[in-house]
């Protein structure tokens, strides 16, 4: 009997800490991510548009910088959420799920300028939406932004 579908788009926000290997200390367990993976490329292929967000906890957090500018670390903190955003963009494909990466800072080669009818369009399309870089503006978190 096949899965009931309740929702025809969700955004899925994972922590960083949801993709690290904690135990040997590594930023990410690729063993997590392409099962997350494999779990997107099924809502997708049942039909559910689907959208992600990344925080960075695994690699960095603005709060981590005792005596750096807080601005410049939280900076530190969207860049570590493009890295996540491109680790699990990797790791979509490789699903055989077709992805788009766009990013809130310009990111030319690495992500498309986040644009919500863009991404709108994307997710219409069947493709997974990842939005890297939070809100692009520090002092907040990508709990935010998603
Ligand atoms: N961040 C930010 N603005 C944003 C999104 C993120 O300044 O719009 C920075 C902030 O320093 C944050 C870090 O990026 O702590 C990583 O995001 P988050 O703490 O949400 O990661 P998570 O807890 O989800 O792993």
């Amino acid at each position: 009997m096949g899965n009931e579908i309740r929702f025809r788009r969700v955004l899925l926000k994972l922590s960083g800490e949801a993709i690290a290997d904690k135990k040997n200390g590594e930023i990410f367990d690729s063993g997590i991510i392409d099962k997350i993976a494999g779990i997107v490329k099924r809502l997708t292929d049942d039909g559910v548009e689907v959208a992600i967000v990344i925080g960075a906890g695994n690699i960095w957090r603005g709060v981590y910088g005792k005596g750096l500018n807080r601005a410049r670390a939280d900076e530190m903190g969207m860049l570590g959420t493009m890295i996540n955003s491109m680790r699990m963009e990797d790791a979509l494909e490789t699903a055989g799920c077709r992805v788009t990466l766009m990013s809130s800072i310009p990111m030319q080669g690495f992500a498309e300028p986040y644009d919500f009818r863009k991404a709108r369009r994307h997710l219409e399309k069947g493709k997974v939406v990842i939005l890297g870089g939070g809100l692009g503006t520090p002092f907040i978190t990508t709990d935010t932004a998603a």
